[in-house]
């Protein structure tokens, strides 16, 4: 028998969560290698579905977690060995598949990845979707010309999971790095993490007036998307990139196209559910590389299986600072 955290939904629509007890057959039956889960987190698509939010959900009774980190139990396929430890993101695992959110989990090889050497499975899950995600955005930017000598790095939602990993990679490596908070009061962690200055929310999510402001950004990563994005795209230097990861502040984009026209401003679009293998892996081991553990430890609150119903919900409200680890034993 293994713990699991069930997500239900009853007749009437409402969405209910409570710990039970399982036994192995009810382990998904297409998957080809068995995982004891040592660590999950959560992400903010955790959120929608541990809330049963955005119709990411579509059959119950489910089990939510977008990743998972642990260490292979059994194994149909010859890539991977009982004792080998591993890392899932992405794939619709934990929406449409039975995710992290347990002690054990039964999967496709093709998702998994072999957890990098120098990475325990609580710090691949302190980075978990949301720092993978930021390393895929700086690799992005980086592929697009940005390099430290171009000017300051605007990270958007900073405070948050994907905008703390960015800002201690990118401090990392160099750059100049302003973090935009709606929560002023984490000025001093984000500076901790290496941001050099703070922007208040309000200077950004006013809609656009003007197609081109000042050239200030030589890059960005934007988890908020909305008017945020629209106002930062026509804030970009020229031929400056912003990667688009995120629409916690709205998935509209009222811009114009003037900045692509006249500035050659990109717009990069950055995917991290469906990533092919060898960028997977290209992307963790540059998180092994670029990413200060220091700071890793630094931006981690730890959690256990009984604390997501909360913390789901307060990652949709934005009141989730950096990452959380889930201890699912
Ligand atoms: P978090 O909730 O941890 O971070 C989001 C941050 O955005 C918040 O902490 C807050 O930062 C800011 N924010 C929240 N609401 C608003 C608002 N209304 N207006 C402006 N800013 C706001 O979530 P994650 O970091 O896990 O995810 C961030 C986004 O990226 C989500 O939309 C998520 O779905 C997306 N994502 C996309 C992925 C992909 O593959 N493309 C992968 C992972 C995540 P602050 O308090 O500092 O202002």
């Amino acid at each position: 028998m293994f713990k699991a955290l069930v997500v239900d939904k009853s007749e009437d629509g409402v969405v209910t969560s409570a710990i039970q007890e399982l036994d192995d057959s009810r382990l998904p039956l297409d998957g080809n290698v068995t995982v004891a889960i040592e660590y999950s987190t959560v992400n903010y698509k955790d959120g929608l579905c541990l809330t049963g939010s955005g119709g990411l959900v579509r059959n119950y009774p489910h089990i939510p977690g977008i990743d998972f980190a642990g260490v292979v139990e059994q194994s149909d396929d010859a890539r991977y060995n009982p004792g080998d430890k591993v890392i899932l993101t992405g794939w619709r695992v934990g929406e449409a598949w039975w995710g992290g959110y347990a002690q054990k989990a039964r999967v496709k090889a093709d998702w998994l990845v072999p957890l990098p050497k120098r990475l325990s499975t609580q710090q691949a899950m302190a980075v978990g979707t949301a720092g993978f995600t930021a390393m895929l955005a700086v690799m992005a930017l980086e592929d697009h010309g940005l390099s430290s000598e171009k000017g300051e790095v605007l990270v958007t939602g900073a405070a948050g999971g994907v905008g703390s990993v960015a800002t201690s990679i990118l401090a990392k490596l160099g750059y100049d790095v302003a973090g935009v908070t709606g929560r002023p009061e984490t000025a001093d962690y984000l500076k901790s993490i290496g941001a050099s200055r703070v922007v208040a929310r309000e200077e950004l999510n006013e809609t656009v007036k003007r197609p081109l402001e000042s050239e200030t950004w030589a890059g960005c990563i934007d988890a908020v998307g909305g008017n945020m994005l629209a106002r930062v795209l026509g804030q970009m230097k020229y031929g400056g990139s912003v990667a688009a990861v995120g629409l916690a502040g709205g998935a509209n984009l009222p811009a114009t196209v003037i900045p692509f026209l006249l500035r050659g401003v990109n717009l990069l679009g950055i995917d991290s559910v469906m990533q092919p293998f060898e960028n997977r892996q290209r992307a963790w081991q540059r998180v092994v590389s670029d990413l200060p553990l220091d700071k890793l430890e630094a931006i981690v609150q730890p959690a256990k299986l009984s604390d997501l119903p909360e913390l789901g919900a307060a990652i949709l409200k934005g009141s989730v600072q950096g990452r959380v680890v889930v201890d699912v034993n």
